[in-house]
């Protein structure tokens, strides 16, 4: 199979025969047998992605906490949790997965800076490894819930180390404007106020600066003030386990993207938190699983309207939220290879402008009935798929070598209007 194969810079991408591939899968077979649009994702990228993080952190004892919000398909935590990783959790629905995933309860850290009771009351029920608290008054609050079951709740504080990630500003978390987090300056008295609380069990500190770094030395800046603030607390008697240093790391969109790897990400944070004994915890989401994922799509239709050339797909905005919010671009190319090239504008069936996949983009010359991939959707893609225009969400596949099963149903108009018909 590997002979005439063509690859994209997207490992377990590529043609063979003018057909576009995933692993031994021709996607033209899978999206005419399963219909479009779906989401496919290769396992032995994923694979790949996790044992590259294991290899690079092998020296040192770290959990890897896979951070669910990403990508929360239970076929693709179950491969996932398989590989001994933890999870990163954001919500009690996202802890209700990661459950059904098998996932151990001391294997789960909990982030987010809005956790409503019932969420709180979940978590501690379950016995979690670590509420990463983001304000003062969600350490009182876990500390009553938690005398209420009659348990000690286990936290780290997460610190906000104020470190522009360089990424776009939506996904930056650290800066001191961000509504993440505690001040650095503030760490000191935040951790002095949790230690006198009977009902809680102070483990770690926690802090993620943001998403798609591409910037490696960001890390550095993050762990070094992190570190100080842990010697600062040792110095007072308040001794950690865990020196949590949150996700982030980048992928390639593009085909031109150069981006650090696992290892570079461990040699640069490593020898910083060495310093403080503490146990290492990262959680990486985007890095995992984002280049494994493709959206495909079908092409409806082709518009012109004079020199200006539209493709239009039956996938937008609703499946792929990134371009229109982050103005992200995702590398889209024909399923089919044609000689014959075109530029155009790849939209959805969205009734928005901002309901785009790319713009003014080149690709190979496509037909109404013809297959698009567009290209690391693998992260954020379905997590953040929505029902907009009453569109049901798209089927998801996972390709396993040439072998491809479906690990979400296509939604229908049924599942979209449950809720509401029941009270009709
Ligand atoms: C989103 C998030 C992550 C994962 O970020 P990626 O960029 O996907 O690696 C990790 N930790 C926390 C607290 C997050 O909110």
């Amino acid at each position: 199979m590997e002979i005439s194969r063509n690859n994209l810079f997207i490992e377990y991408f590529g043609y063979i025969d003018g057909k576009l591939y995933c692993e031994d899968v021709s996607i033209q077979n899978v999206a005419s047998k399963v219909g479009t649009p779906i989401y496919i994702y290769s396992k032995k990228a994923i694979l790949d992605k996790i044992n590259q993080y294991k290899e690079a952190f092998k020296d040192y004892d770290t959990l890897i906490c896979y951070a669910l919000k990403a990508n929360s398909n239970l076929s693709l935590l179950k491969i996932i949790e398989e590989q001994g990783l933890g999870a990163d959790i954001v919500s009690g629905g996202e802890l209700y997965k990661a459950k059904k995933a098998g996932f151990p309860s001391n294997r789960i850290v909990y982030a987010g800076v809005g956790k409503t009771d019932y969420e709180i009351e979940f978590a501690i029920r379950e016995g979690i490894l670590s509420f990463n608290v983001e304000s003062l008054m969600e350490l009182e609050v876990i500390d009553q819930i938690a005398k209420k079951y009659d348990k000690k709740a286990n936290i780290s504080i997460r610190i906000n180390p104020d470190v522009d990630p360089k990424t776009h500003p939506y996904i930056s978390t650290g800066l001191k404007k961000s509504k993440f987090g505690i001040d650095i300056d503030q760490g000191l008295d935040a951790y002095r106020y949790a230690a006198k609380f009977d009902n809680l069990n102070i483990i770690g500190i926690h802090c993620h600066i943001g998403s798609q770094i591409t910037d490696i030395s960001v890390y550095k800046e993050a762990a070094e003030k992190t570190a100080d603030l842990v010697f600062k607390l040792k110095k007072e008697g308040i001794e950690l386990q865990y020196f949590d240093m949150g996700g982030g790391l980048g992928i390639r969109y593009r085909p031109e993207d150069n981006v650090p790897t696992p290892k570079d990400l461990a040699d640069i944070i490593i020898p910083v938190v060495k310093q403080t004994g503490l146990k290492l915890i990262i959680e990486p989401g985007r890095s995992i699983i984002g280049e494994a994922g493709a959206l495909i799509a079908k092409v409806i239709f082709l518009k012109d309207k004079g020199d200006k050339h539209f493709v239009i797909v039956d996938s937008g905005m609703n499946d792929l939220i990134r371009p229109s919010i982050y103005n992200a671009y995702h590398h889209i190319v024909s399923v089919k290879q044609n000689s014959e090239k075109m530029v155009a504008d790849i939209v959805g069936p969205i009734c928005e402008t901002g309901d785009f996949l790319g713009l003014e983009r080149e690709i190979d010359k496509v037909e109404r009935g013809d297959f698009i991939a567009v290209l690391s959707a693998g992260a954020y893609g379905a997590s953040m798929s929505s029902n907009y225009n009453v569109r049901p969400k798209a089927a998801e596949v996972l390709i396993d070598g040439e072998k491809f099963s479906i690990i979400k149903e296509r939604e229908d108009y049924r599942h979209i209007s449950l809720f509401e018909e029941e009270i009709l």
